[in-house]
């Protein structure tokens, strides 16, 4: 097993903004383990507010060794190895997990959605974000991402209302709103979910604190609109703690430490009743088909990587009606330019 990996800046399109940060850039490690003749592609994108960054992903790769390990892969043993190394680092952890996947159907010539038993005319179809601009540059983006059926909002500032004015005068699709643990006053809060479902909005992810269960379940209990936990819910471990707290939850690879995980937070939480949402962080194709491949169990997906970024270094993966296509290609169905 030869593990290869290095940096990468994957450069945003626009300055992206939410209600807590601002960026233009961000960093990423970029994968590659091969095993006789075969080699998987991954990626840990490593957005700053995850803690992680291209030094704690070289000291957590220092510390790596896959030697012991053989195909076809153990991945529960895979996850419990990397777990041991160090507790946190899921997103370098989801970086070995995804090469891993692309690794394994490369060897066994099956497509990754295979693994999941995942049925691609079931892809839901993904949203576009915008993150919060001022309103012409907030109507050019809507213009950007004309491909896309669904909207997603970042709110999380004073002129929420003021953003989505704006696009409701030039767009009737339906939107998704992320608050990101930007609202502070529960009765504000819910206030604005009502105020947010007459105008078409289909589900808010994350409106308040992600510690603070009480008052997220507060407005839940309250909201006509789906409240969806995301920062609160990283690991397998908390899909449990989102009963009664969220409606569903927004299950993420590079929160998860990668499909084998993510496909089992997704499954307890269905399991548990919960509605499912698969999201990504400025990813290149290589994340984006690991998520699609997983997209197809969920409810809403928000997979948009690399309509957001200006120098994936992949071909854009296959985009139609408002979805991902999965491809039979082994594996992740990567392809270099
Ligand atoms: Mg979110």
């Amino acid at each position: 097993m030869k593990i290869n990996y290095k940096p990468f800046e994957l450069n945003l399109r626009h300055p992206f903004t939410i209600a807590k940060f601002s960026r233009t850039s961000t960093p990423i490690m970029l994968m590659e383990i091969s095993y006789e003749g075969f080699t998987g592609f991954g990626e840990a994108s490593m957005v700053p507010y995850m803690g992680e960054s291209i030094e704690t992903a070289n000291a957590f790769m220092a510390k790596v060794d896959l030697s012991w390990l053989k195909p076809p892969f153990d991945f529960d043993e895979l996850i419990a190895y990397l777990d041991s190394l160090a507790t946190g680092n899921p997103n370098i952890k989801a970086a070995i997990d995804i090469a891993l996947h692309d690794l394994q159907g490369k060897i066994e010539q099956r497509a990754c959605y295979r693994y999941f038993g995942t049925d691609p005319s079931k892809m839901p179809p993904t949203s576009y974000t915008l993150g919060i601009d001022t309103p012409e540059v907030l109507i050019r983006k809507i213009k950007e991402g004309e491909n896309c059926h669904i909207i997603k909002v970042k709110l999380g500032r004073d002129n929420d209302k003021e953003l989505i004015n704006t696009i409701r005068s030039v767009s009737d699709k339906p939107l998704y709103v992320d608050a990101n643990q930007g609202w502070i006053d529960r009765q504000q809060g819910l206030d604005m979910v009502l105020w947010l479902h007459e105008q078409g909005v289909v589900l808010i992810e994350q409106p308040m604190a992600k510690d603070d269960p009480d008052s997220n379940a507060w407005i839940t209990e309250r909201s006509p609109v789906a409240i969806v936990g995301d920062e609160s819910v990283q690991r397998f471990a908390d899909v449990e703690k989102a009963k009664g707290v969220y409606h569903g939850i927004n299950m993420k690879l590079m929160k998860s430490a990668g499909m084998h995980e993510g496909y089992r937070i997704i499954m307890k939480a269905k399991e548990l009743g919960l509605k499912t949402m698969i999201g990504c962080m400025s990813e290149t194709s290589c994340g984006t088909l690991a998520a699609a491949a997983l997209a197809p169990l969920c409810d809403w997906a928000d997979l948009d990587g690399p309509f957001l970024t200006s120098n994936n270094p992949y071909k854009d993966p296959e985009f139609k009606d408002g979805k991902w296509i999965l491809s039979d290609i082994p594996g992740l169905g990567l392809i270099k330019p």
